[in-house]
């Protein structure tokens, strides 16, 4: 029986614990920092159906199709008129069986934790320190140790664990952008719309078929390194009334119709952390953060995840190694995205709307942007 220590209890975690509960020669636990189980988180997430694959094999299906949502487009439009420039049609990359799916992550959640035993999350705690030999003995802020043949690092962008057991760690860098996360009543479109303004976007979609839509809008901002670590002015007047300005003068969705609105700075890695260790790994953001603009995140922590899990069972690197690379090629597609949501330039817009129109249509190129990701 091998023993696994899984530190982080998210997207990337619970899910490696789902793929363990189905394999009985491995046993594991997982030690979360938070006090209790995060299930309440509001707000939405998309999956695309490279992680959808992977959810269904642990029964993702069996959640009601009412929690969920299926847009079958993303809609480009100019945020500056709405004016539609251009759409991609996200059918072609689903098949019979998995679609992509818009959710509230708090539906996500509750479905992963769902089949774990209590027994098996230990809460309100974080890794100390780590000895390795043959077995590595893990410390733990409570002061208990428990002895694991793997370790698995999960616990998010501003990982603690990380430094522990990396070789060359990488802090993610503040990319000078700030989220806006809200829940939205009343919108009628069921795809995903994306409207671009300069230095400004945001993102609507529905998370279920009760009406409840997600918007995050993601705004560049400089922040002093004092504003960037206060976390209280994130909810400051002084912030929302920044925001308020921008969407009221700009977008259709005003401000007074968000709920839960939540204000956070944006943490992008540069480079990915070499583990010091052969038998730990990191997954999810812990290993990189992408700029949310590809929303790739949590399907990338999925399928990190389920690599991880074949390399151990396998006694063989070769997934974890190809996952790096495609992490690699993930992230300039999402950097570009970034890029081209925001851009100011008018000659630039130009030329960008002038590329969606086109370059959306072709298959050849959706094949290679998204389908080498979502498919392959
Ligand atoms: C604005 C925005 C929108 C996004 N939208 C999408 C999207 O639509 N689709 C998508 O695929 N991705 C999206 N992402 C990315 C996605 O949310 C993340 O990539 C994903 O949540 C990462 O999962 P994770 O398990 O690695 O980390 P998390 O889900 O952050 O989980 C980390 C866990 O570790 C715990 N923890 C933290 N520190 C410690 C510690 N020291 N010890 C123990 N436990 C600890 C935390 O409490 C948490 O439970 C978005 C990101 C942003 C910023």
């Amino acid at each position: 029986m091998k023993k696994i220590g899984i530190i982080g209890g998210g997207i990337s975690g619970l899910y490696f614990a789902n793929i363990l509960n189905n394999h009985k020669d491995y046993e594991y636990k997982i030690y979360e920092k938070l006090k209790n189980p995060r299930v309440d988180v509001g707000y939405g997430i998309q999956l695309s159906v490279n992680s959808i694959k992977l959810l269904n094999k642990i029964g993702f299906k069996n959640i009601p199709a009412s929690d969920l949502s299926f847009p079958t487009k993303i809609n480009f439009f100019n945020l500056n008129n709405n004016e539609k420039i251009s759409e991609i049609d996200l059918k072609q990359f689903n098949d019979n069986q998995n679609r992509y799916t818009t959710l509230k992550r708090s539906t996500l959640l509750k479905f992963l934790i769902q089949n774990i035993p209590e027994s098996k999350i230990k809460y309100n705690v974080t890794l100390k320190n780590v000895e390795n030999s043959n077995i590595i003995k893990a410390n733990f802020s409570d002061n208990s140790s428990e002895n694991f043949d793997y370790l698995i690092v999960t616990d998010g962008a501003l990982s603690n664990s990380r430094s522990l057991v990396a070789e060359n760690e990488i802090l993610p860098k503040f990319n000078n952008c700030l989220a806006l996360r809200a829940n939205l009543k009343q919108n009628t479109n069921h795809d995903i719309s994306i409207f671009m303004g300069p230095k400004f976007h945001y993102v609507v979609y529905p998370v279920n078929q009760k009406n409840d839509f997600n918007f995050v809008a993601i705004f560049k901002k400089k922040l002093s390194k004092s504003e960037l670590n206060n976390h209280n002015i994130y909810q400051s007047e002084n912030f929302l009334s920044f925001f308020k300005k921008i969407l009221n003068s700009y977008s259709d969705i005003k401000f007074e119709n968000l709920e839960e609105t939540k204000v956070f700075p944006i943490f992008i890695s540069n480079k990915i952390p070499i583990s010091k260790y052969k038998n730990i790994y990191m997954s999810g953001d812990a290993l990189f953060t992408f700029p949310p603009s590809f929303a790739q995140g949590a399907s990338q922590s999925i399928e990190t995840a389920n690599d991880i899990f074949q390399c151990i069972n396998n006694n063989s690197k070769k997934k974890y190694q190809i996952r790096l690379k495609k992490i690699l090629s993930v992230n300039w597609r999402s950097k570009l995205n970034s890029f081209a949501f925001q851009v100011s330039n008018p000659m630039l817009i130009f030329l960008r709307n002038f590329l969606f129109k086109r370059l959306l249509k072709s298959k050849l190129f959706l094949n290679y942007y998204i389908g080498k990701i979502y498919n392959e």
